[in-house]
Order: structure tokens, then C-alpha cells, then sequence
């Protein structure tokens, strides 16, 4: 069992996979990711989803006029002179679509892990029609925060292991707000992907630059856990 430390799934959904917005880079995660789920005891798992309603402000579709791959300036929700600039992407993750459900081979086994008491929290992020979310501890203006945090401080968790889709955004913008709430992140390298290896790796020297932020292969990170103590 690894004392305090938590696995941490980002957005392993279909339509970052072979969906929407799919990468044929994604799919080499899943092996690292179910070798994390069947190798290992975690006291906690918490697995984001995108989880966007019809229209939400990351769609090109909602703005007449936009592509994917375009942005929009955004203004913040309680802040009306701030504004922000949001990306937007073709539709995704919306409920009840295959393409918003868990991977089928992460789903299952999270399913077999709870049955055997592993508390997994599943986190919906960015519901909120006008703010699109990228962290799973809270949306982009901050405006409003996940149970995340809270429930990583109710199982006593001081390091996450960050895994999942993708690097450059939901990866990057949880790992980020980990390190401001006070965790060790501890990023798998090889169980996170991006469109390409030159974003992938821009996106983790940023993070590296965090300083509390390591980055490791998942098998050097395996050795480094069973070496370390209370593990
Ligand atoms: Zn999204």
C-alpha cells in the first residue's frame, strides 16, 4: 500500500483517445495506467471527466464563425473586467455520449477496485456552461473548486502520482494546482500523452519548473516508491 500517496487519472475518456479529440499518441498510456491499477494498492484514486453540457464555451460549435483550434476572449463570471482566452475544440465529452465515458479497460478496473473498498472519487469537471476547466481541483477563473481537494485531505494524502490526457491541459493545469495546494506531484511520464512529443515535453520542463513537481518514467517511479519509506 503506498502510504499517503494517491493515484490521480485525468480524463482517460474515449474521446480524448479515439474520440473527437483523439491522438493516435493517447492510446500508448493505457498500458502504464492499468499496470498502475493492477500493480499496485492505493488508500485513494480520484478519475476526472470532462464533462461539458450542449454548447459550453469550449466548443467552436457554440460560436458562430469558429473553428477548432480558434480561441475566444472569455470574461470572468465575478469578475467582469477580467477576461481570458479560451481555446475552442471541436464538441466532446458530453453526458451521456460513449465519448464522454471512462476507457472501458480503466472503467473496469476501477469498478473491481471499489468492490474490494479502494475509495475512487469521480470528479465532473467543468459543467459549468461559461468556464471551461482543465484542473480537476477547480475551473480555469477559479471560480469554483471540485471535492478533490477535499477529499485527498480526508484520506490523509500528501503526494499525487498525475497520470492521463492531455500533457498541456488537464494534466498540466492539475498538477499545477496540486503544487499550489501543497502536494508532492509526482507526474508519470509514460502514462501521459499529448498531440505531439514537442508539446508533451514543453508542458513537463514547465511543470519541472514548478520545482515541486518530479517527473519519472513509471518504472523508475515504481522502484523509487518500494525503496522509499512507509511504502
Ligand atoms: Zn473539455
Amino acid at each position: 500500500m503506498h502510504k499517503r500517496t494517491a493515484l490521480v487519472l485525468i480524463d482517460i475518456q474515449n474521446d480524448f483517445i479515439t474520440g473527437s479529440l483523439g491522438s493516435p499518441r493517447a492510446p500508448a498510456i493505457l498500458p502504464k495506467v492499468y499496470q498502475l491499477l493492477d500493480n499496485h494498492e492505493w488508500p485513494f484514486i480520484a478519475a476526472s471527466q470532462d464533462w461539458h453540457p450542449e454548447g459550453h464555451v469550449s466548443f467552436a460549435s457554440a460560436h458562430p464563425g469558429l473553428e477548432p483550434g480558434d480561441a475566444v476572449n472569455v470574461t470572468f463570471l465575478d469578475s467582469p473586467l477580467k477576461t481570458e482566452t479560451q481555446g475552442v475544440y471541436a464538441d466532446h465529452c458530453i453526458p451521456g455520449t460513449w465519448g464522454a465515458e471512462i476507457e472501458d479497460g480503466v472503467k473496469t478496473r476501477l469498478q473491481y477496485l471499489e468492490g474490494y473498498r479502494t475509495p475512487v472519487n469521480y470528479i465532473k469537471k467543468a459543467q459549468n456552461h461559461s468556464v471551461d476547466s482543465y484542473s480537476a481541483f477547480a475551473d480555469n477563473q477559479y471560480h469554483q473548486f471540485t471535492t478533490l481537494n477535499t477529499e485527498l485531505t480526508v484520506h490523509g494524502i500528501e503526494t499525487i502520482i498525475v497520470t492521463g490526457l492531455i500533457t498541456n491541459a488537464c494534466v498540466r493545469g492539475t498538477s499545477i494546482d496540486g503544487i499550489k495546494l501543497g502536494y508532492e506531484v509526482v507526474l508519470i511520464e509514460d502514462a501521459t500523452e499529448s498531440i505531439s512529443e514537442e508539446i508533451k515535453q514543453a508542458a513537463i520542463q514547465e511543470l519541472e519548473g514548478w520545482g515541486k513537481c518530479q517527473t519519472q518514467q513509471q518504472e523508475t517511479r515504481l522502484l523509487t516508491l518500494r525503496r522509499g519509506s512507509g511504502v
